[in-house]
């Protein structure tokens, strides 16, 4: 045993990697694209990811961290917004292919329960975490011990409704807080006030090339145009 673990954060826009020890030091990190459209392919580049860490680093483990609705029994993502998985055992596929044990859970809660132990929330036994992204998601320590809920999915606080019938959201309802406040709502917004308003808004038209459905992306903002 190496005492050696890699944490994969998988995003809508990229895969991050990094060998971590026992204290949650970072010690190697690398990056890959999301292939978002293609669930088989985001496997093979988490895979990927990890097998290049794995050559340099002796790890005993691996934990993905999945921007989507993670199963109580964290193996399986039942549904991702911003990814096209559907009820993928990401868990049976990844153990297969690297031969390591390994974990699936929320990406949020990840961040939750990393806080918890390593970071703001070390002296506390209860703490709310909030990841602002391409979307919005939450993760609850209540004393101590990470929050799932019956079906492992109890601290999705993205998907509130915050505006009763309001926008559309890729999880199906209305009016998530999601669609309101994070990179991905600020593209939606911008792109409202330059049809409505142009005038108002022409510093944003020229950067966007002259038409509300243009983008101007700034490398690694996780910032998408949305459809
Ligand atoms: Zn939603």
């Amino acid at each position: 045993m190496s005492g050696l673990t890699v944490g994969v954060d998988v995003g809508g826009t990229k895969i991050a990697a990094g060998v971590v020890d026992e204290a949650g030091k970072l010690i190697a990190s690398t990056r890959r694209e999301t292939p978002a459209t293609d669930t088989h392919l985001v496997l093979e580049a988490i895979a990927d990811a990890v097998r290049e860490l794995n050559s340099h680093h002796q790890v005993d483990a691996v934990g993905i961290g999945a921007a989507g609705f993670v199963d109580a029994g964290r193996a399986k993502v039942l549904f991702a917004p911003n990814l096209a998985w559907r009820d993928e055992d990401l868990k049976a596929e990844l153990t297969s292919q690297l031969g390591v044990p390994v974990v699936v859970e929320n990406d949020a809660n990840a961040v939750a329960w990393a806080e918890s132990r390593f970071g703001a929330g070390r002296d506390h036994d209860d703490l709310v975490a909030i990841t602002i992204g391409t979307g919005i998601g939450g993760g609850l320590i209540s004393s101590g011990r990470l929050l799932r809920g019956g079906y492992g999915v109890a601290a999705e606080i993205g998907h509130i409704t915050m505006v009763p019938y309001g926008r559309r959201c890729g999880c199906g309802l209305q009016g998530c807080w999601e669609q309101y406040g994070s990179g991905r709502a600020l593209v939606t917004e911008a792109r409202e006030i330059a049809r409505h308003s142009p005038a108002f808004a022409s510093g944003l038209l020229a950067m966007a090339g002259g038409g509300p459905g243009g983008h101007h992306r700034r490398d690694g903002d996780g910032l998408r145009p949305a459809g």
